[in-house]
Order: C-alpha cells, then structure tokens, then sequence
C-alpha cells in the first residue's frame, strides 16, 4: 500500500437477523442470539421451537417495556417445517443463526445458500469425556455426573461417551453408577429434584428406543426408563458396548452414558475423535502438560479440563463436523453479524 494512506474497519450492521432456537434451553440460547445481533445494530426475526414458544413473548414484552422500538426485536411462533422454513427462505434475511438438530441444520443452511445468507449453525453433539488415571477422581465423577445427568441428557454438550484409563476404570465406574443412584428423580419445580421427565412423549419414546435396540452383551449397570406410564428415564450407565451400536454414535439427547475403558492416551483420543460429532470434549487429569496434549489433539469446538459447560461469553462457541458451522461468542459474534467494510482515505 503506498504509505500516508488511512485505512480502517467499520463493523456495519448485517441487516435483518433470522434467529432460530431449539426447546431445551429455550431463554439461555435465544438471548446468545438475540443480545449480540442488537448490540451489532441489527434487527430479529426470533422464532422459538414450538414445544417452548412463551419465554420469547416474554422476552419480547419486557424488550417493548424497556424501551426497544418497534420491529427491532420480532418474536414468530410456529412448526419449524412450516414458520421456520418460510424465515430462512425469505430473501430478506441478511443472516440465519440457528440453534437445534444437525438434521434441520442441513435443511436451514440449504435454504439459506438459496439467497447466499451467511449461517451460524450450532447443532447436535455425542460429546468425549476423557478420564486420565492420573485425575483427581473426585472432580472427575462430581463434572461426569453433571456433565450427562444435567436437565435429564437434554444437553448439546452432554458428555455421553465416558472414555476411561484402565487403571481407575473400576473406581471410577463404581463411583459413577453410585453417584447416578443417588439423584432424585421428580418435579423440576421442587428445588430437591435432580432430574425431572423428559421434555415430551415423542421424545421420551425417541430416548426409550435406544434401550429396546441395545447389542448383546451390553450391560445396563444402572438406570433404564421409568417403565410407569411416565416420561422419566433413570439416570443410566451403560458398559461393554460395541462402539458402532446406535446409542454410541448417535444423539441420544437423554440422561445415558456409556462407559469405555482404554490403555493409552493415543487410544483415548481415537476413540474421542470416532464420531461425526465435535462440539465439545472434556479431559480430566492434574496434569498441565497432559491436558494441553489431549485438548490439543481432540476434534471439538471447545475442550473443558477438569470442568464442564463452563462458558467465557467472550470465547468462541460452536462445533465442527455435524455439530455445526461458525462461532459464536465475543469479536465471533460480531464477525458474523456484521458486514465488515474496509475504508482506505487518501491522505
Ligand atoms: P430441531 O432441529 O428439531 O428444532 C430446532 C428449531 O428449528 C425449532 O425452532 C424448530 O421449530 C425449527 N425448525 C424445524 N424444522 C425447520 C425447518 N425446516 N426450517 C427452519 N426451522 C426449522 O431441534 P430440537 O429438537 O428443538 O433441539 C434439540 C437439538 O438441538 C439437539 O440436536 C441438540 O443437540 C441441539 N442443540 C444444539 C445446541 C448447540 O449450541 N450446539 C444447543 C442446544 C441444542
């Protein structure tokens, strides 16, 4: 560039932002969507799934009662195939941030190539929890137990393969399955409750199918569906079952891990990586250089050692593979939702 000249950036607002949100965190991953897209100056276009429609109205009123003007922050409700596909194929969306299953995401990023609207995708998981012998197994078991039980498994990030170093393998699972026994199953609103029912009858047959389907020779140490009419699934440690079995390659999106035991570090990480999946993994071991190994070697959006789910708003948030496209979070969220401009000035 010939010297003198001034050039700089301008974050631009993007325009018209098409956000799109699943059931099972509905308020939290709305307003991950919704907050940067106003900060970056856009307006929204926010529809919640159908099965958790009310705290986006909510958010919306309380947005009005604020002060927001009109038409910056627009709430619609409706069935994904009909509302939702009717929003991402509408050429008046300059961006479609979508939250939800990697199926629907492949559905939303093709209508959205349609108009050549730039999408976020943040979508399903079968998240790798690496055990090193050398881990504090107290940490280890209270983060693995959060890590699958939490919200009943109805978690992206659910750590759901549980990969185990030999010699801490029998402690571990003992301890695990103990831990699994003791959460109180009961009504999400009772502060004493750990795990309440799933989230719907449809889902709750989805979740209950992997058990109907499980190979020979798997073993259910603990846990299991209900089996009382209820959508209640008991928290469940499965063992012995081979990794291509439907319930270690899929989403089970339920309270269900399934416990592996492996020799080296090496082994660790190809079992970790064996999935189209890639959200996130967790490592647990007291050693610095041993995480860092491990962290650097997994494929996944975001690596938690010796810890889960614990978010820096500033970090970037997301998958690869079929867990998703793009990041959020932080200069990531102003990235996509904005239109970066280039200004060069001559002196
Ligand atoms: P889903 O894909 O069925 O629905 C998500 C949203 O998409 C809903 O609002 C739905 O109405 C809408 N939708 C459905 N079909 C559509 C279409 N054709 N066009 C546009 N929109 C459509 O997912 P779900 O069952 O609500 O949520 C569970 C899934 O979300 C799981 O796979 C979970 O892993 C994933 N999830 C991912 C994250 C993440 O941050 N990566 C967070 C939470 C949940």
């Amino acid at each position: 560039m010939p010297t003198g000249h001034h050039a700089f950036c301008r974050y631009e607002p993007a325009g018209v932002v098409v956000a799109i949100a699943p059931w099972n965190f509905p308020l939290m991953l709305e307003t991950w969507k919704v907050a940067p897209a106003l900060a970056w100056g856009n307006t929204v276009v926010l529809k919640p799934a159908e099965q958790s429609p009310s705290s986006a109205t909510r958010l919306a009123r309380l947005a009005t009662a604020a002060g927001l003007p009109d038409g910056v922050l627009n709430v619609v409700q409706g069935v994904g195939e009909e509302v939702g596909a009717v929003l991402t194929l509408d050429p008046r969306a300059d961006r479609v941030t979508f939250t939800g299953s990697s199926a629907t995401g492949r559905t939303v990023a093709a209508a959205a190539a349609a108009n050549l609207a730039p999408v976020s995708l943040e979508l399903g998981g079968k998240s790798a929890n690496v055990i090193m012998a050398d881990c504090d197994l107290d940490v280890a078991v209270e983060w693995s137990v959060r890590a699958i039980f939490g919200n009943a498994g109805q978690v992206c990030l659910a750590g759901s393969r549980v990969f185990v170093q030999r010699p801490v393998y029998d402690e571990f699972v003992a301890r695990f399955v103990a831990a699994a026994d003791q959460l109180r199953l009961g009504d999400p609103r009772d502060p004493a409750t750990s795990i309440g029912p799933l989230a719907n009858e449809e889902h709750h047959r989805k979740v209950t199918g992997y058990f109907h389907d499980l190979p020979a020779g798997a073993k259910v140490l603990c846990g299991g569906p209900a089996g009382d009419g209820t959508w209640f699934v008991r928290p469940t440690v499965l063992v012995d079952v081979p990794p291509d079995a439907r319930v270690c390659t899929e989403e089970v999106f339920g309270p269900v891990a399934v416990v592996t035991p492996f020799a080296t570090e090496g082994e660790a990480v190809t079992l970790a990586n064996a999935t189209r999946y890639g959200l996130n993994a967790m490592v647990f071991t007291e050693h610095l250089r041993t995480a860092h190994r491990i962290a650097g070697r997994l494929r996944a959006g975001t690596v938690w050692v010796n810890c889960f789910n614990v978010r820096d708003m500033r970090a970037p948030f997301g998958g690869v593979g079929d867990s998703g496209i793009g990041r959020e979070g932080g200069t990531f969220s102003r990235e996509f939702f904005t239109e970066p401009k280039a200004v060069v000035v001559e002196p």
